[in-house]
């Protein structure tokens, strides 16, 4: 009954140290997580507020559930598009400094949605290090796809002017790169792509409630937002989910129109919209989060240039340890279990070849006492590891 090639495919999965599997929590997603029955400090999430399991969030989850339903019943397009889900756009809309915003149901499909129907011709830039869903909207896209070099605007002009015959130009980027915690050189990208008319999209997946006020990547390097089109996802920072498409008016009638990732999925539900606007309140009114998610990324970093490490300067709450090998990655993240912290490794084909690596994130929930915790792991991982490969 199961064919021969499953365990064939998984063997090889295996093989090359890359099998992943699923790890249950025993209670909600935090700074604190409960697994296989005991406590890990969590350094692997993207609840970057610590929102998830704030009880406000909850609470506006199930009075959105009273109010207007557990689900939305139909797409967007025939009868599931709700009071709330424009009550929420518009909040979405005022928050990144945007004419409007469309919801999707995940980041995933809003990449999708946004490539597929921007990009019927033409070519579409693509940052080297993009997430995998600006990828796969890029495979489903009829427009060529011309990849340039990791934040390399010298690369993306040479490919703008291969392409200056291209009936249309869309140059696609993270704001904040989600494996490697750096940002898109937005100010040269636009002057690159704009006097070619080309338009910029920006996924701000792990900005959007993180930097510029909670505003993104734009807002964060002084850009006028009204020069791109941005992505945000509302299951990060925001504690909830969900995803949305920040722009001028005719954009979001053109995907409304054309994007299939919308027009072909029931509507978000109502707890997750509820959430997501109840965070939204949050970020308004506890401006403290952002400050100490800024303060922990800061430290995080400060702490590992003292024990050797080479980390980047950026002021995002992600920090990878590039370590090379899939064996020895598995092997750190092993030995910080042991001592009760959750650092994922992060391998291919998320990251390229010969990068797999621990992707540690901060959040404003974690305590000086965690960092230090972790830091103190680190280094006697470190030293059983004889890591002098990673000190400059
Ligand atoms: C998480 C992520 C997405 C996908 O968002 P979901 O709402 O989780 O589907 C898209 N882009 C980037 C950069 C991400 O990190």
């Amino acid at each position: 009954m199961i064919p021969a090639w499953v365990e064939r495919d998984l063997e090889a999965v295996a093989a090359a140290d890359a099998l992943r599997s699923l790890r249950p929590l025993e209670g909600p997603t935090a700074a604190r997580v409960r697994v296989e029955g005991r406590e890990l400090r969590n350094f692997s999430s993207n609840d970057y507020l610590g929102l998830a399991a704030d009880p406000r969030l909850a609470e506006a989850a199930g009075a959105a559930a009273r109010r207007w339903g557990s689900g939305a019943g139909a797409s967007r397009l025939i009868t599931g598009t709700l009071g709330i889900h424009g009550e929420l756009e518009e909040a979405l809309a005022a928050l990144k400094g945007a004419e409007t915003a469309l919801l999707f149901s995940t980041g995933y499909q809003a990449n999708l949605g946004l490539l597929q129907a921007l990009a019927p011709e033409g070519v579409i830039l693509s940052d080297e290090l993009n997430h995998a869903s600006l990828v796969d909207g890029c495979r489903l896209a009829r427009a060529q796809v011309a990849v340039y070099r990791h934040g390399d605007t010298n690369h993306l002009a040479d490919l703008l002017s291969q392409h200056a015959d291209a009936p249309r130009t869309i140059v696609a980027t993270d704001g904040v790169f989600s494996m490697d915690g750096d940002l898109a050189p937005l100010p040269a990208l636009l002057a690159a792509a704009e006097p070619r008319g080309g338009l910029v999209i920006v996924d701000d997946a792990h900005a959007t409630g993180v930097l510029g006020a909670g505003r993104g990547t734009a807002h964060h390097l002084g850009v006028d937002p009204g020069r791109v089109v941005h992505m945000g996802t509302l299951g990060k920072a925001l504690g909830s989910f969900g995803a949305f498409v920040a722009g001028p008016a005719p954009i979001r009638d053109l995907l409304v129109n054309r994007a299939r990732s919308l027009i072909y999925t029931t509507a978000p539900p109502p707890p997750a919209v509820g959430a997501a606007l109840a965070a939204l309140g949050v970020l308004r009114d506890e401006p403290w989060r952002l400050g100490a998610l800024e303060r922990n990324g800061r430290a995080l970093r400060e702490g590992l240039r003292a024990l050797g490490f080479r980390v980047s300067e950026a002021p995002t709450p992600i920090v990878p340890l590039v370590l090379g090998g899939n064996r020895r990655t598995l092997r750190w993240s092993r030995g910080l279990w042991e001592r009760g912290f959750w650092v994922h490794p992060i391998r291919p084909p998320t990251v390229p070849e010969g990068t797999s690596r621990l992707r540690l994130t901060v959040t404003a929930a974690h305590t000086a006492a965690d960092l230090a915790g972790l830091l103190q792991a680190l280094a006697e991982v470190a030293r059983e590891e004889d890591a002098d490969d990673l000190a400059r």
